[in-house]
């Protein structure tokens, strides 16, 4: 089986941005797999000759902090049920918000693999203000640039060497 990597985060950092660069080709059919909801966009992706899925999640959800007990919560909370590894996405450029830190505290009480990636890096002047993401307490981090593509490769690296 493959594995099923999911792309969780608040709206705007940057998650449909990552998935659309990671994908290679989408799921024909989305429909017929059990508790997939409309919302989120399902692809699939290979990195060093191994194959896995790609949820991207949180479609419909708008940029506002009072969504979180509804749309994010939920979000997070299948992703959580029936993804193997959790790619948390997070903005470099508004750095640590509460809606950070309480998708964070979800992700913690999680055992399965979380990796950090902290996206909008598009230059390494922008490395330096990566550092207040230690704060959720998730560890290691990855920089990334979704639109550049900077920073994917190791994060890819990193999320095969989990599968
Ligand atoms: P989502 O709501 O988390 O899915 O975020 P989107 O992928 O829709 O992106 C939200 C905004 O951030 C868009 O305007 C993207 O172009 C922008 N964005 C995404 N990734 C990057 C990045 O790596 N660098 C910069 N500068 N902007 C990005
Ligand atoms: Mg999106």
């Amino acid at each position: 089986m493959n594995s099923i990597v999911a792309i969780v985060g608040r709206p705007n950092v940057g998650k449909s941005t990552l998935f659309n660069r990671l994908i290679q080709r989408r799921e024909a059919i989305v429909d017929n797999v059990s508790g997939v909801t409309r919302d989120r966009h399902y692809g699939k992706s290979d990195w060093n000759g191994k194959e896995f899925s790609l949820i991207d999640t949180g479609g419909y959800v708008e940029g506002s902090d009072d969504i979180f007990e509804g749309e994010i919560r939920k979000q997070v909370v299948l992703a959580l049920e029936e993804c193997d590894i959790i790619v948390f996405v997070v903005d470099v450029t508004s750095g640590v918000t509460p809606l950070d830190e309480a998708v964070a505290g979800l992700l913690r009480k999680s055992k399965k693999p979380i990796f950090l990636a902290i996206n909008k890096v598009d230059n390494a002047m922008r490395d330096a203000d990566s550092f207040e993401f230690y704060n959720l307490g998730l560890g290691e981090f990855y920089t990334i640039s979704s639109i550049n593509g900077g920073g994917t490769g190791e994060l890819l690296d990193a999320l095969v060497k989990e599968m």
